[in-house]
């Protein structure tokens, strides 16, 4: 028979590897190692876990068995296979796993108590267990369904089965859904009261999982324009705070702790998101910004670049910055802009990188991007920082950024008002790679396309820095 202090004892360790973890998440240099370490505790946590479920007879070896090996496959899969411009999706799909995950165990829990008539008197434990229930599965079936949402909205839309049809993922907001979003989350409440004064009363529970359910759609559906950093890294957040609940529900210490870590630090995450996007959050969830802006119509032109020509400015020049963006990461042109600053600096040229918060599709996308290239974690420069620089560089390369570098921010007006960007427009030449003169995310037009000062070099990102590399090398 099993001391349970050795269960007690392992939760506790998987719950240090979580902090250590985490604190090391704090450095790029070390963030790798914090990776591992967070790994590691959840994998102890799992050990212990299902430990204890075979000892206690809850389950069968069966069971944890296929559970593991069917767990392990999917993970393994999606790991291996999901492309680096896919991770957003995935990140925002494990978001709602995770809510998912927590909202269920919530729910067999409350049904196994209802249906073997255990529950406790009404006092403490009721009010404790029953609240923890009823907000489980509030904030796990709305970060299920809101993580649903957000993924289609960061592929852009979703294929029909067996049509193959592919259906645009609308971004839907008039003002008066934030009037049935606040009665929805009232009467979600309202039934956790009653779920409270009349705990064996099953239809409270599943009204829950029905209003939240749909909460978490029309919570995610209107936001659009560029805000959509904000949404995911708060249903990040979401996802630990269901964990948490769901650890009072069945007494779990470790889920409390793993949950608590991941709701603080996804809450911290959002509001340097919505700093960077210089937003509230009140503002991101019932203003919608932008939400039902359609797509920019572009009508102008803009003569494109060659490769030489570009290269010819770069010649004899003493700073240049380069200012990535999600186009980098569908080319995946990192190495080959790498190599664009190692032949610069050779040249005697100073380089460096702006890092605008949320470009990219996911926080710190660019800076992953960039550390595989093995660049200089003290070249990457964060916004506020590099826009001091720019008024001294010579050039600014900015490839497959766009809504980052947009100068229609500073109107404070459409999708991407009052949304701080790098000011790649104040250095004295600019040169934009990217493939046509279309929009960025937030679907806006970009007047810097078209200033003088201002060079496009229309093509895939890697391919023209390639390009962009070899006619350097010719100079
Ligand atoms: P944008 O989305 O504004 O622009 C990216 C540009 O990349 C496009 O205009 C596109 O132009 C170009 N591009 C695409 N493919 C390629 C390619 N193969 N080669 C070269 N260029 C390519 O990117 P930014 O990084 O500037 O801004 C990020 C936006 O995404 C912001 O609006 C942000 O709010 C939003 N967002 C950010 C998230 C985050 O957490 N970081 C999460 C969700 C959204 P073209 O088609 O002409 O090539």
């Amino acid at each position: 028979m099993i001391n349970t202090a050795v269960w007690d004892i392992g939760y506790l360790f998987a719950a240090a590897l979580f902090i250590f973890g985490i604190k090391q998440l704090s450095s790029p240099k070390t963030a790798p190692r914090g990776n591992r370490l967070g790994a590691l505790g959840m994998l102890l946590a799992i050990l212990v876990t299902l430990s204890r479920m075979y000892t206690e007879g809850i389950i069968g070896w069966e069971l944890i068995v296929a559970g593991l090996a069917i767990g392990i496959l999917i993970g393994a899969l999606m790991a291996t296979k999901v492309e680096m411009t896919g991770m957003p999706e995935l990140v925002a799909l494990f978001n709602g796993f995770g809510g998912g995950a927590s909202a269920l165990v919530a729910l067999s829990e409350v049904l196994d108590r209802i249906q073997d008539g255990n529950i406790p008197e009404p006092g403490v434990e009721l009010y404790a267990v029953w609240l923890a229930i009823g907000l489980s599965g509030l904030v796990g079936w709305m970060t299920l369904t809101g993580s649903l949402v957000a993924m289609m909205k960061l592929k852009g839309g979703f294929e029909m089965p067996f049509s193959r049809k592919w259906i645009r993922f609308p971004t839907w907001g008039p003002q008066w859904l934030n009037g049935v979003k606040i009665i929805l989350l009232i009467s979600s409440f309202a039934l956790i009261w009653m779920t409270i004064n009349e705990p064996a009363n099953k239809d409270y529970i599943w009204g829950i999982v029905a209003m939240s359910s749909l909460l978490g759609i029309l919570f995610v559906i209107p936001i659009g324009g560029a805000d959509m950093p904000v949404v995911v890294s708060l249903l990040n957040s979401l996802s630990g705070i269901a964990a948490a609940f769901t650890g009072f529900v069945i007494g779990n210490n470790v889920l409390i702790i793993a949950g608590s870590m991941v709701g603080a630090a996804g809450l911290i995450l959002t509001f340097i998101m919505c700093k960077a996007m210089n937003r509230t959050l009140p503002d991101v969830l019932f203003k919608s910004f932008g939400g039902t802006a359609d797509k920019a119509q572009l009508s102008r032109t803009k003569i494109g670049s060659d490769p030489i020509e570009v290269a010819m400015v770069c010649d004899g020049i003493t700073r240049c910055v380069v200012i990535p963006g999600y186009g980098m990461a569908v080319s995946q042109a990192q190495h080959a802009v790498k190599e664009f600053a190692d032949l610069m600096e050779a040249r005697g040229v100073e380089v460096i990188y702006g890092i605008h918060p949320v470009a990219g599709r996911m926080p710190g996308h660019m800076n992953v991007l960039l550390a595989e290239a093995s660049v200089p974690y003290e070249q990457l420069i964060e916004m506020e920082d590099v826009n001091n620089d720019m008024p001294d560089m010579d050039v600014a390369i900015v490839i497959g950024a766009n809504d980052t570098v947009n100068p229609v921010a500073r109107t404070g007006e459409g999708p991407l008002g009052g949304m701080p960007i790098i000011n790649a427009d104040v250095a004295r030449i600019v040169v934009f790679i990217k493939r046509s003169l279309s929009v960025g995310y937030a679907g806006v037009d970009n007047d810097l396309f078209y200033e003088d000062s201002t060079m496009m070099l229309f093509g895939d990102g890697k391919k023209m820095m390639n390009e962009l590399n070899a006619a350097i090398k010719d100079l």
